[in-house]
């Protein structure tokens, strides 16, 4: 369906993997929901660990069974000193188990996930989806005017941003943002190896950032690998049999020899932090409210609690007859996000920081931090819970 002729309670703008999370989880609520977002094949292969509760969270708005097969249980985590240096941190080992779970979570191709959130948006009566781009957004005092690149013209009460870095909603609501460029690039892949990865991730930390060698079905790894810009450029220009190579050089050989499958993508990294999650009827979700470098795998987590948090208040709201873009529902869900999306930035800033510097004595506490957890079980059960999601945080409600 396909109707722009009303005023909807939320409209949601781009059509990532937050995005989509988002409008199926508020029409799941029954609000009555647009999703302004061109179909799009997936265009790169970035893979998602689904740490915590996002399996949960999937699972509650029906995806989880419509992808579970696509996706490699991950049961332990390495954590590896490769930087040669004088002063290196021990080799630290995360085990599942150790904290009562079979399994931290699962890694999963975006472009598989994206095909079970579009199957299952397709199913909700109370989602209406425009196949098109905002192309104005025009907050007001009782509801947010909405123009589409395709020439429709539609309102609601409040406009979930989930359009991404360059958030045309973020910029309407006013809201500035914090940008810090960091002088690195991510190189994505997969490969296939020859030899089993045991559902375990490994992370090797280099003077350049890490390289992440991550589990997904069968014997095939995504990788992650955090370099120079200048390495980077390299690294994706080399022939296949060549990044192959580097890559089971890099990895020590652990996966036996690697092969890497067709498609490669750089990502230039940074940090990005508006300085409010919601203003002016406008809530944002996904990577409009937050950028982090790829380290610890939190970002589309937090874009996903960001979709759980802003249903479950919806849901709130509209069941105690309220509206959904009136101030106190758009402040409960900037000081819902607040804590949550500066702590987890803080703490990849410090951890990339303590990995980059040739300061001697931040090198020694890095390794001091790292061996404490390696050998004390309690801190090393603490730093996996709060890992994978903050402990704080209540269990929200979806349906
Ligand atoms: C190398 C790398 C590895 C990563 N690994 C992990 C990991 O293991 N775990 C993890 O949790 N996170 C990870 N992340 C982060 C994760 O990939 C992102 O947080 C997530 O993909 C962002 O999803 P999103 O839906 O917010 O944004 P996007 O995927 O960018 O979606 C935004 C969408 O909005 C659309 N759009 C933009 N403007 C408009 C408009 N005006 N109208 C309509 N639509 C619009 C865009 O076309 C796009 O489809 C990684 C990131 C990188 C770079």
């Amino acid at each position: 369906m396909d109707d722009a002729s009303q005023t909807y309670d939320v409209a949601v703008i781009g059509g990532g993997p937050a995005g989509l999370s988002a409008a199926i989880a508020l029409a799941q609520t029954g609000a009555n929901t647009a999703l302004i977002a061109r179909r799009a094949p997936y265009a790169d292969n970035r893979t998602t660990a689904l740490l915590g509760g996002s399996v949960d969270f999937l699972q509650a708005i029906d995806v989880w069974p419509r992808c579970r097969d696509k996706a490699a249980a991950l049961q332990a985590m390495r954590l590896v000193d490769d930087t040669e240096r004088l002063i290196r941190a021990p080799e630290v080992r995360f085990s599942a188990g150790e904290i009562g779970l079979d399994e931290f979570g699962y890694n999963i191709e975006n472009r598989r996930l994206l095909v079970a959130l579009e199957e299952r948006a397709a199913e909700l009566p109370a989602l209406t989806r425009f196949d098109d781009e905002a192309d104005m957004v025009g907050p007001g005092d009782v509801d947010v005017a909405i123009h589409t690149a395709g020439g429709k013209s539609l309102s609601a009460r409040l406009v979930a941003g989930a359009d991404g870095r360059q958030s045309l909603c973020r910029e309407a609501a006013g809201i500035e943002v914090k940008r810090r460029s960091l002088d690195q690039s991510a190189l994505t892949f997969n490969v296939s190896h020859s030899r089993p990865h045991r559902n375990i991730s490994t992370e090797f930390h280099t003077p350049q950032g890490p390289c992440v060698f991550v589990p997904l079905p069968g014997d095939r790894s995504s990788v992650v690998w955090v370099a120079a810009p200048k390495e980077a450029e390299r690294l994706i220009a080399l022939s296949d049999d060549e990044l192959s190579e580097a890559a089971e050089t890099q990895s020590h050989s652990i996966l036996g020899r690697l092969r890497v499958e067709p498609g490669r993508h750089l990502f230039p990294l940074a940090i990005e932090q508006p300085r409010q999650f919601a203003r002016h009827r406008v809530a944002l979700v996904g990577e409009a409210a937050h950028v982090i470098p790829p380290i610890g795998a939190q970002g589309l987590n937090m874009g996903l609690r960001d979709a759980a948090d802003i249903a479950d208040i919806v849901g709130r709201a509209m069941a105690a007859g309220e509206d959904p873009g009136a101030p106190q529902v758009t402040k409960h869900y900037d000081s819902a996000r607040r804590a949550d999306v500066l702590s987890r930035t803080f703490a990849i800033d410090i951890a990339n920081r303590s990995l980059l510097s040739d300061f001697l004595p931040v090198q020694s506490l890095r390794a001091a931090g790292l061996h404490l957890i390696g050998a004390f079980g309690p801190l090393r059960r603490l730093a996996m819970r709060e890992g994978l999601a903050p402990s704080w945080r209540s269990t929200r409600r979806v349906s």
